[in-house]
């Protein structure tokens, strides 16, 4: 890709149907090992719709799940996707602190990495879970090795989110070091910052509007990144009774993301994060 103004990134956040943030009614961690796993069956109908386009996605493999499917983690590395994390337990980073947030994601990274062999470059934190409080996260990326960050939501939102972060990709200065970031895109009406682009935007949002959306991003010289999770392209998961504003953006449209996926796919390019942190650090 030759020019900024039509760079897209198409991620996902490997997880399970019961990864959900924010909600009593989510179990805890030492009952996800008796839940149903849901999820070889929405990675292959993925892998098989990315194929299909021959588009390469950014996968931020949380470790917990990553440990369970090793061979779908290296068929995903081979069907040349890029292998990234999302930590190990899905912790939020500004409930954790920073000693549990920085063992979390030293231990998620090291699990990928001793199923890929390769050097795991890219991090994202659940639910894009930094604040203004949690100016520490991004000196504990850095020094756990990661060369690139992507867990900026900068807007306004229900947990997490930086709502007058700088929108485009840019270096962070870390005490220890540079990071990269890579925040999640945005666009601005009427003042105020919204996305289309992942999540329950995505499955709400008509295709008019991201369309617009993207166009907007593009003539801004702004990438194009889109996130969806593994349970999104799977209408029949099981429901958790989540409160009812959780309940709604978490099941809301859920049978429009895969016709939006083809769509995205037809429409738009895509590139891997790596790449473009490679290119634009000389690495
Ligand atoms: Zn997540």
């Amino acid at each position: 890709m030759s020019s900024d103004d039509s760079v897209g990134f198409l991620t996902i956040d490997v997880e399970e149907w019961f990864h959900i943030l924010d909600d009593p009614a989510v179990p805890g961690f030492e009952a996800w090992v008796g839940l149903e796993s849901r999820l070889q069956r929405n990675m292959e109908l993925l892998l098989v719709l990315l194929d299909e386009h021959k588009v390469s996605a950014t996968m931020f493999w949380l470790g917990w799940v990553a440990e369970k499917h090793p061979d779908l983690v290296r068929r995903c590395a081979e069907c040349g996707h890029e292998i990234a994390s999302h930590g190990y337990a899905h912790v939020l980073a500004y409930e954790a602190g920073r000693e549990k947030f920085r063992k979390d994601i030293r231990r998620g990274k090291k699990i990928i990495e001793d199923i890929t062999g390769k050097e795991v470059l890219g991090f994202r934190a659940a639910g894009f879970g930094t604040t203004t409080d949690t100016s520490w996260l991004f000196e504990e990326i850095w020094d756990a090795g990661f060369v690139y960050d992507s867990s900026v939501f900068p807007a306004k939102r229900g947990h997490g989110g930086i709502a007058d972060f700088r929108i485009e990709p840019h270096e962070i200065n870390t005490v220890k070091g540079v990071l990269l970031e890579i925040p999640q895109s945005v666009v601005e009406i009427c003042g105020r910052r919204v996305s289309f682009f992942g999540g329950g935007y995505l499955r709400l949002a008509p295709i008019t509007l991201i369309k617009w959306g993207i166009n907007k991003l593009h003539n801004s010289s702004l990438p194009l990144v889109v996130y969806v999770h593994p349970r999104e392209v799977d209408p029949q998961h099981p429901r958790l009774p989540l409160k009812l504003h959780r309940r709604f953006k978490s099941y809301v449209n859920l049978s429009s993301t895969v016709p939006k996926l083809h769509w995205l796919c037809e429409n738009y390019k895509f590139q891997l994060m790596k790449d473009y942190v490679k290119e634009r650090f000389k690495i």
